[in-house]
């Protein structure tokens, strides 16, 4: 039995692992993709304290190193439910059952689709939700990314440096990212903001070859030809499997303050997938740090 189950191996769930283990307390951590979570997906961080650049996979990487090396155990199996066994909990994955004495649940968020007819089909053939793992694909070619948040904007600043030209749609005209970044952006020769606009079709046969993109003010339609979208229009959590155990907002996220503590005792929530106003790295590693050592205070 582990003292402390950490569901997520994001930057949340690493950093709980990490103050877990250096606390002396025993520590699996469940993920049920890859670690690191979102930031993976960052080409360039500079807004972490104390690092001037690093990308989102060196990032990663080096938390997963540490929470390792200090001891964490790392399993890569999906959490389905939280309930309570013998006086503590036990997590149920889909291979197995983990007893514990308390559960940080930091399962951040995943991306948010643009709910059109023909996104699941155009998956992995022109429209993709990460530009650091697919902008290579498309070098040398026009492509669209879709938002207004720090995400698209930093994809779109990556891929004006290996795509001929990026077409920024936004529904707004104006933007949710950083300024600094904004006004980098709007300096490249090669990026066009197309603003106040949805993307309101997916055009292509075997792969993207167009978006339909709808002028919110004039309803004018126009195709514009591109061989990629990467769809950045923010996240959703992912706490359903444990609306039993924790309580969660209208949109999904687990009701708590910036204690980490949920409805249940024992149970604690860390990073993007909590209710709060600033979801940042930043604010996913302090939050990391401070369920953990509620954690333990709890395990005492
Ligand atoms: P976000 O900040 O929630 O931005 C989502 C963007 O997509 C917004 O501009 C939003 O428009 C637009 N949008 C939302 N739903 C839409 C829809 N259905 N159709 C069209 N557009 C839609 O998401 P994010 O950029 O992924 O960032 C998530 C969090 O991670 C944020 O807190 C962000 O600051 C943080 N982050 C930080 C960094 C960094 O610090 N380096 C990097 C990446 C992300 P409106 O603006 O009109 O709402």
């Amino acid at each position: 039995m582990a003292d402390i189950v950490i569901i997520g191996a994001g930057t949340a769930g690493l950093t709980a692992a990490i103050y877990a283990r250096r606390a002396g307390k025993s520590v699996t951590v469940l993920e049920a993709a890859t670690y690191g979570g979102q930031i993976v997906n960052t080409p360039d961080i500079e807004n972490y304290p104390g690092i001037k650049h690093i990308s989102g996979f060196d990032f990663a990487t080096g938390l997963y190193d540490q929470a390792t090396s200090l001891g964490a155990e790392v399993l890569f199996e999906k959490a389905v439910s939280i309930g309570d066994r013998d006086g503590g909990k036990v997590v149920r994955t889909v291979l197995g059952e983990y007893p514990c004495k308390a559960v940080i649940i930091a399962t951040g968020a995943k991306n948010r689709p643009l709910g059109l007819e023909e996104e699941a089909r155009l998956v992995g053939h022109g429209v993709s939700y990460c530009a650091t793992c697919d902008g290579m694909f498309f070098k040398g070619k026009d492509v669209a990314v879709n938002g207004g948040g720090n995400t698209a904007v930093e994809d779109a600043l990556y891929l004006s440096g290996l795509c001929r030209k990026v077409y920024v749609v936004h529904r707004r005209d104006q933007f949710r990212a950083d300024a600094s970044d904004v006004a980098k952006l709007k300096a490249k020769e090669n990026v066009e903001l197309v603003l106040d606009s949805t993307v309101t079709d997916l055009v292509g046969e075997k792969s993207l070859s167009a978006v339909e993109v709808t002028d919110k003010k004039s309803g004018q339609k126009r195709e514009i030809p591109v061989s990629a979208l990467f769809v950045a229009i923010g996240q959703v959590p992912d706490n359903t499997a444990f609306a039993n155990e924790v309580e969660l907002d209208e949109k999904g996220y687990v009701l708590a303050g910036e204690d980490c503590l949920t409805r249940s005792p024992g149970v604690f929530v860390a990073g993007d997938c909590r209710t709060k106003t600033l979801r940042q790295l930043t604010t996913a590693a302090s939050d990391g740090a401070i369920a953990a050592s509620a954690a333990c205070a709890f395990i005492g």
